[in-house]
């Protein structure tokens, strides 16, 4: 496993970054102990890069991770608060599950543009606040925007960026993945420091699961690719494939599938929560575009019914 410095955050990760939204209630649903011993697992094969984010509810798992093990991994978190106060509970929360000594790195959650930046300013102004108490020992944005990437760029208070980039462009809501990888380098040149989601597109690239992997892997400006993992094979999988070593091709992964249960009431939250138009309200029931979705499961957390499941 390679291991690279995280910017300007003085702390070092791994090139392999364990993507926790998968192990979580938006899809797999484990429990923290189940969960957690798929962490775990990967966590002592190298690697030490944790993404996470308050929406995602995997604090518990990476606890048990935490607890089962002596390594302590970088975590990244994320927020979608917009002000100061908001951004302190979710910080407070994250540190609450994850004790004081594992160095955090907060993101502002999906940002789309320089304009919801400006949005969300209070709650970065909290986050500079809480770096220099050493609360958080990094501070950035993720997205799925190109021009979230070049606003992000552009401000010398973010140091880390996190966005959708994968090998055939697949989620990238604005532009190509031509246009993004442009983005990311002007950001790098800029002295950002970026790790990459979705390098499978939510599903969409299992079947050049492999190819997938190697492009991100292959991008010598990025310091890590987040890869959600739902067993210890798929960990020794990716450990390897990120460490230059055969893979074993053998074991099957299954498609993901967006299913909305009977009782939907239409109301259209998961359309609004959406960033990519993958969820429509059709005759009074949401109806999914497989075509479009990276079944993140942000529509799921969204549904006061408890109404989507990415299975
Ligand atoms: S948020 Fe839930 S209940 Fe509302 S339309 Fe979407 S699936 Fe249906
Ligand atoms: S429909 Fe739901 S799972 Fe699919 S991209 Fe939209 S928010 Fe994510």
């Amino acid at each position: 496993m390679q291991y690279s410095p995280l910017g300007s955050t003085g702390l070092t990760v791994s090139k392999l970054c364990f993507g926790t939204l998968t192990i979580g209630p938006l899809q797999r649903s484990f429990s923290p102990s189940v969960g957690g011993r798929i962490l775990a697992a990967a966590l002592e094969r190298g690697i030490n890069l944790v993404d996470t984010a308050q929406l995602y509810r995997t604090y518990e798992h990476i606890a048990w991770a935490l607890k089962s093990t002596d390594c302590e991994p970088v975590v990244v978190s994320k927020s979608y608060a917009y002000t100061a106060k908001d951004m302190e509970a979710a910080v407070l929360e994250a540190r609450q599950h994850l004790g004081e000594h594992i160095p955090l790195v907060f993101l502002l959650h999906e940002q789309e543009s320089e304009h919801t930046l400006r949005g969300h300013w209070p709650a970065l102004e909290y986050l500079l606040q809480a770096q220099t108490k050493g609360m958080v020992q990094g501070i950035g944005i993720s997205t799925h925007y190109i021009r979230a990437v070049e606003a992000a760029a552009a401000l010398p208070e973010i140091q880390v960026i996190s966005p959708l980039i994968n090998r055939s462009g697949v989620g990238i809501v604005d532009g190509s993945r031509d246009e993004m990888l442009a983005a990311c380098q002007t950001a790098v040149a800029q002295g950002k420091t970026l790790f990459a989601m979705k390098p499978l597109g939510g599903g969409h690239l299992m079947a050049q699961r492999r190819l997938a992997l190697q492009y991100l892997r292959d991008q010598s400006w990025l310091t890590s690719t987040a890869v959600g993992m739902k067993s210890e094979q798929e960990v020794a999988y990716n450990v390897a494939l990120f460490s230059g070593e055969c893979v074993d091709e053998g074991f099957v992964e299954f498609d993901r599938v967006l299913h909305v249960d009977s009782w939907c009431t239409g109301c259209a939250a998961c359309e609004r929560a959406c960033a990519q138009q993958a969820i429509r309200v059709r005759q009074g029931r949401a109806v999914n575009d497989p075509d479009r979705c990276v079944f993140c499961g942000y529509c799921g957390a969204a549904c006061p019914e408890f109404a989507i499941k990415v299975i």
